[in-house]
């Protein structure tokens, strides 16, 4: 069958709307008719080959949509289900099986490889193959070809548009604080940067009970949308270049919990100092170089019991976090309706230089 795609044929290329040929789902694959994506900074970053994907390629990974058919053996979800897509994972690793996905030791080829797990594409342009699978997924298309694993049925009258970004953004933010850092209640928590997964830290962080909350963000519009979220403070690191300074002068001790979700570097060097004993940071920021470093001091986080570690996904799970975080959302106490701003599926070049701009938080696509 054809669908249309927002095809990147090489890299930094432009997103250009085709129409493909999506050939029918295999063995444990899912035909999902896809009625909304958000855009993450993933994909932005995969669309210039930084993970080095192939092309031509169809990206998009927090989609959304309707089954429309199954393949052999799928027992999760039929035509008709409601769906969430979210990251895919092997299922048989020692990470997969002691339930945590987001480490699973196929994870780099399962969601950046671009290709099915028989090494075949189910996306093609008059006769040649067009990369799909991204993320077990490439959601930027009116049809993907998904697996069991990453497809969640919703219930039937769940808003697509915005669940979407569950799927990774939201998961990333919330998760990170709620699941990676196990933050607990009347923790402090710093936020270090302030677009849709640090405004999710800020949200996972309230749901925690964390308080203070303290976001770190430039733009004075995300400061105050961090502040309608439930930060209980916000700090311009321009005005206020020592952060670290800033942030002690809130919690003079220093907090339990710091967050970093810009991947500048100048940023997360200052967040070192800002713990408390037995403090932990969480990496979720992808820095644009692969040296990047984060020069930690030794004897002081030796006898401060620090913590610093990575984050991927926020630790989620499709069985138990996502659904957890969906409850939390029909419940209001995750308003990512205030983050999100629609567009039709065709003007996707404009929604990401819209997010370039600072003009949107979190960008998602429709398809109606
Ligand atoms: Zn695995
Ligand atoms: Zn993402």
């Amino acid at each position: 069958m054809e669908a249309v795609a927002a095809v990147l044929k090489e890299p930094s290329g432009p997103f250009s709307i085709e129409t493909v040929e999506v050939a029918a789902p295999k063995a444990g694959e899912v035909l999902v008719d896809i009625k909304a994506v958000g855009i993450c900074h993933t994909d932005i970053a995969a669309a210039t080959g930084a993970f080095g994907n192939p092309f031509p390629v169809v990206l998009g990974h927090e989609g959304a949509g309707v089954v429309e058919a199954v393949g052999e053996g799928v027992t999760n979800v039929r035509p008709g289900d409601k769906v969430l897509l979210t990251f895919n994972s092997c299922g048989e690793c020692k990470r997969c099986k002691s339930n945590d996905p987001a480490y699973c030791l196929q994870f780099f080829p399962m969601n950046f490889g671009c290709v099915h797990s028989d090494g075949t594409n189910r996306l093609s342009k008059d006769g040649a193959t067009v990369h799909d699978n991204f993320f077990g997924q490439s959601s930027f298309a009116a049809k993907a070809v998904a697996n069991s694993r990453n497809v969640l049925k919703v219930a039937d009258d769940a808003d697509l548009a915005t669940l979407a970004p569950l799927g990774c953004g939201i998961q990333t933010g919330a998760g990170g604080v709620m699941r990676s850092l196990s933050a607990k209640q009347g923790e402090s928590l710093v936020v270090i940067g302030g677009g849709a997964v640090g405004l999710s830290a800020v949200m996972g962080g309230k749901i925690a009970g964390c308080d203070p909350i303290i976001l770190i963000e430039p733009q004075v519009a995300r400061r105050e949308e961090g502040l309608a979220l439930g930060a209980t403070h916000a700090i311009d690191p321009i005005a206020q270049a020592n952060t670290a300074e800033a942030v002690r002068a809130i919690v003079p001790e220093g907090v339990d919990m710091v967050v970093d979700t810009s991947g500048y570097l100048p940023a997360v060097e200052q967040a070192v100092n800002m713990v408390c004993t037995l403090g932990r940071i969480g990496l979720i920021g992808v820095p644009g170089s692969l040296d990047a470093a984060l020069p930690v001091p030794l004897v002081q986080f030796i006898t401060m019991g620090g913590t610093v570690r990575g984050i991927i996904e926020g630790d989620s799970d499709i069985t138990g976090f996502l659904p957890e975080l969906i409850a939390h959302h029909a419940a209001g106490r995750l308003p990512v309706d205030q983050i999100i701003t629609r567009y039709p599926f065709s003007e996707i070049n404009q929604a990401i230089e819209d997010g370039h701009h600072g003009k949107c938080i979190k960008a998602v696509l429709t398809f109606d």
